[in-house]
C-alpha cells in the first residue's frame, strides 16, 4: 500500500499511466495481503458458532485495550482516573466501566486519540461525512482501508459479488474533469456523477455500464433511486444485465428500493456502517435485518434509547471505544439468524433517524428525524428535503423534484407540507424553498435536519446525560 500513498502524490497523467498498468494485474494480486487476509478470515468465520464468535471478539478487545492503554493518552487518563487496568475488562459488558465516547470530546483534545507508536508517513486520513454535525478528522492505518473493503465485499458475496468484480458507482462525488464520469481500472469502478441534466447522459451512463459487463451498481439510495426515477420519466429502455444494486451510507426507504428494483430489474443489498468504523451490519440471504459483524467490533445498543454505541476493532491508529452513534436502533433486537444461520450479535431490524437531529418546537418538544421523515417517506417525485430550524417558530422547507418540477411534484409538496405542519403544530411558521440539483448532488450528503439553534440546546442526545 505505500506504492498507493507515493503513487497519489504524482502528477495526473503519470498517475493514470500508472492505473492502467496496475490495473491489468489479476485482482488477487491487486487488493493487497490485508485485503485477502481479512477476507479469508471473514467467509471462514461467518459460520462459527457464537461461543468461537465471542471468544475471537474478546481478543481483538483484549488486544485493542492493551494497545490503548499503553500508547492513547486520552484512554491512558480514562484508565487511570477510574483505577483500571486493561485486564479489568474481561467480558465486552465490562466495557461499560469506561465512559461513553462522544464526538465533542475528540474535538476537544484530537492529539489524545493518536496512538502514539504511529509513524506519520503510514496513516491516511479520514473524515465523516458530516450528516449530524461538523465532519471530524482522524487517522487511520494505511492498510485499514483495505481491511474495511474486505468486511463490504464479504457481505456483498451474499448477493454474489466476487472481489474484483466491475462496479458503476453513483455517489455524492463530483467528477474531476470535464466528463461525468471516470474508470478506475485499479479497483475496476466507473464512476458517474449524479448530477444527470439530460436524457442523452442517461442514455449513456447505460450504454457505458452494457459495454464494460459491469453487473452491479453501487451508491446513494438518493443517487441510484434519482437515476431511476430519470429512466422512467425518459422512458429509457435499461437492456442491462444486472446482479444487484448496493446500497450505501443513507437510510433507505421501502418506496426507493422497490422503485430502483423495478427500474434496474434485479435484486438489492443494503448494510449499516459508518466512516468512524466502529459498526458493521448488512442483509443476509434471507433477511433485511442488520447482521452486525463481532469481527468488527462490539456493537451496544442503549435498552431506553436504542441508541447505537460502537467499538471498532481495524482503528489502532486513533481508537474509538464506546463511541455514541447518534443512530438508533429499532426492535426487535435479536442474537443469531434462524435465516442463514450465521451468529451474528446483535441483529438489528433497521436503524434510523440520528438522536442529534430534531427540530424543537416553541413548547421545547424535540421532535426526531425519524418522525419528521414521514411526510416524506411514500413520495415518487420529491428527491431530496432538508428541513431547517431558524428559531423556535420558524422552518424552512427546501426540497428538490426527482427532474423537472411538474404538477405532480407540487401536490407532493403540498400533501407533505401538510404533514409536516401536523407534526410541528401550529405555533410553527414553514416557509418553502427549492434545492438545486447542483447543491445536493455535488457536495456529498446534505443533512436531513440543519438547526440555528444555540449549540447547548441542539446538543441534546436523548440520554439524559450530560
Ligand atoms: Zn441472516
Amino acid at each position: 500500500m505505500q506504492i498507493r500513498t507515493i503513487a497519489k502524490k504524482l502528477p495526473r497523467p503519470i498517475k493514470n499511466t500508472l492505473k492502467t498498468a496496475y490495473g491489468a494485474i489479476p485482482s488477487r494480486l491487486r487488493l493487497g495481503r490485508a485485503f485477502w487476509e481479512t477476507y479469508h478470515f471473514l467467509q471462514e468465520s461467518q459460520w462459527w458458532d457464537a461461543g468461537r464468535l465471542q471468544d475471537c471478539q474478546m481478543r481483538q478487545l483484549e488486544r485493542l485495550l492493551a494497545h490503548c492503554y499503553t500508547n492513547v493518552p486520552y484512554y491512558q487518563r480514562v484508565f487511570d482516573e477510574r483505577g483500571l487496568k486493561p485486564s479489568d475488562i474481561q467480558s465486552p459488558s465490562d466495557l461499560q466501566k469506561l465512559p461513553y465516547l462522544r464526538k465533542e470530546q475528540i474535538r476537544k483534545e484530537p492529539q489524545a486519540f493518536l496512538a502514539r507508536n504511529r509513524r506519520q508517513d503510514r496513516l491516511e486520513h479520514r473524515y465523516t461525512t458530516g450528516t449530524s454535525g461538523q465532519p471530524l478528522q482522524f487517522p487511520v492505518d494505511y492498510d485499514e482501508l483495505e481491511r474495511e473493503w474486505a468486511f463490504a465485499f464479504h457481505q456483498w458475496s451474499r448477493v454474489g459479488y466476487v472481489p474484483g468484480d466491475a462496479r458503476a458507482e453513483v455517489r455524492g462525488t463530483q467528477i474531476p474533469g470535464p466528463k461525468p464520469y471516470e474508470w478506475d481500472p485499479v479497483i475496476r469502478v466507473l464512476r458517474l456523477s449524479p448530477v444527470v441534466k439530460d436524457k442523452e447522459t442517461v442514455q449513456f451512463y447505460l450504454d457505458t455500464i452494457r459495454s464494460n459487463h459491469i453487473r452491479f451498481l453501487y451508491g446513494y439510495p438518493s443517487s441510484l433511486t434519482y437515476l431511476a426515477s430519470l429512466i422512467e420519466r425518459y422512458k429509457v429502455s435499461v437492456n442491462l444485465t444486472l446482479t444487484a444494486l448496493l446500497f450505501a451510507s443513507e437510510t433507505l426507504y421501502p418506496w426507493q428500493r422497490s422503485l430502483a428494483e423495478r427500474v434496474f430489474g434485479c435484486r438489492s443489498y443494503n448494510f449499516y456502517g459508518m466512516a468512524e468504523h466502529v459498526v458493521i451490519g448488512g442483509e443476509c440471504e434471507s433477511s433485511p435485518a442488520f447482521h452486525c459483524m463481532p469481527q468488527y467490533g462490539i456493537t451496544e445498543v442503549d435498552p431506553k434509547t436504542g441508541e447505537i454505541t460502537g467499538t471498532g476493532f481495524l482503528n489502532h491508529a486513533h481508537p474509538f471505544l464506546r463511541y455514541k452513534t447518534a443512530d438508533v436502533a429499532t426492535q426487535p433486537i435479536q442474537s443469531g439468524c434462524p435465516g442463514c444461520g450465521r451468529n451474528y450479535f446483535p441483529i438489528l431490524a433497521d436503524v434510523e433517524g440520528r438522536l442529534q437531529d430534531f427540530v424543537l418546537t416553541p413548547e421545547g418538544v424535540p421532535i426526531c428525524s425519524c418522525v419528521l421523515t414521514f411526510p416524506f417517506k411514500q413520495r415518487r417525485t420529491i428527491a431530496r428535503v432538508q428541513i431547517v430550524q431558524e428559531t423556535f417558530n420558524r422552518v424552512i422547507l427546501r426540497s428538490a423534484p426527482v427532474g423537472e418540477a411538474d404538477a405532480q411534484y407540487e401536490a407532493e409538496l403540498t400533501e407533505a407540507y401538510a404533514g409536516l405542519q401536523h407534526i410541528l403544530g401550529e405555533g410553527v411558521t414553514i416557509r418553502k424553498e427549492g434545492i438545486s440539483p447542483e447543491e445536493y448532488m455535488g457536495q456529498g450528503k446534505l443533512r436531513f435536519i440543519l438547526s440555528h439553534l444555540p449549540r447547548e440546546i441542539r446538543c441534546y442526545d436523548g440520554s439524559g446525560e450530560s
